[in-house]
């Protein structure tokens, strides 16, 4: 059986292959190791083998861990949904949330940040595939919600993050979804709103980072190529 740490070190080697064949570097793509439904042991495990920012999704189970020191010397990032309910919960407790999808989510973050005197990084989420089921903005709503950021103190909007339909796999249509996440996170970078500072875009999981990397993701979320398949 390969262990966290093999399993670390070839996610990274296939990391800088792809970052290669984008003519960019491993150091350009950050890793986050998605920890899901792992202990807080297995999270030390990979920060000993190398790991330097962890995904949680669910707020909770985020929380649990931080108590146990999990994450300690490692960047922390929300990449699930976030309840409203749980904004005081996420907000100056994880370096970056990543999966902002409203106006209101963001208003709420912006008000939080700002009574604890901070300022929260954050990502929008995009729904690029357009799909009922899932969370996330429109790409048409994107410029809108870009832009209202600038009228929100306590929050800075740091890139893009987006999960692709599933089912696109053997479609290649994946690909096509990438370049589409591309295309946006270029043009809303260009804008240059306030109150955004657009260098980050996330997609790419274990079965897709490096197709999302040749596409332009500086960012990837892998959790089953590190920790192995979860057990729910
Ligand atoms: C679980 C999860 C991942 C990682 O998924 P794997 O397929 O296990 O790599 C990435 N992003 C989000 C938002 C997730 O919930």
């Amino acid at each position: 059986m390969l262990s966290i740490e093999d399993n670390v070190r070839h996610v990274k080697e296939l990391i800088e292959k792809a970052a290669s064949r984008s003519g960019r570097s491993g150091g350009d793509i950050r890793l986050v190791a998605a920890s899901k439904q792992n202990s807080a042991d297995a999270v030390r495990s990979a920060y000993h083998a190398g790991i330097d920012c962890f995904g949680e999704n669910r707020v909770q189970e985020l929380m649990e861990k931080k108590a146990l020191g999990a994450y300690d010397g490692a960047e922390l990032h929300l990449i699930g949904h976030l309840q409203k309910n749980k904004v005081k919960n996420v907000v100056g407790q994880c370096d970056l949330i990543q999966s902002v999808d409203s106006k209101e989510l963001m208003e709420l973050i912006s008000k939080r940040a700002t009574s604890l005197e901070i300022v929260q990084d954050i990502l929008i989420e995009v729904n690029i595939g357009r799909e009922e089921t899932k969370t996330g903005i429109d790409p048409s709503a994107l410029d809108d919600i870009a832009s209202y950021a600038s009228s929100l103190p306590g929050i800075i909007v740091k890139g893009l993050m987006a999960i692709p339909p599933i089912n696109s796999y053997e479609s290649h249509e994946k690909y096509n979804y990438f370049d589409l996440m591309y295309k946006l996170y270029v043009d809303i970078r260009a804008k240059k709103y306030d109150n955004n500072d657009i260098c980050t875009l996330s997609m790419g999981m274990s079965s897709d980072f490096e197709e999302a990397i040749i596409a332009g993701s500086n960012m990837v979320r892998v959790g089953t190529a590190i920790f192995g398949p979860r057990a729910y």
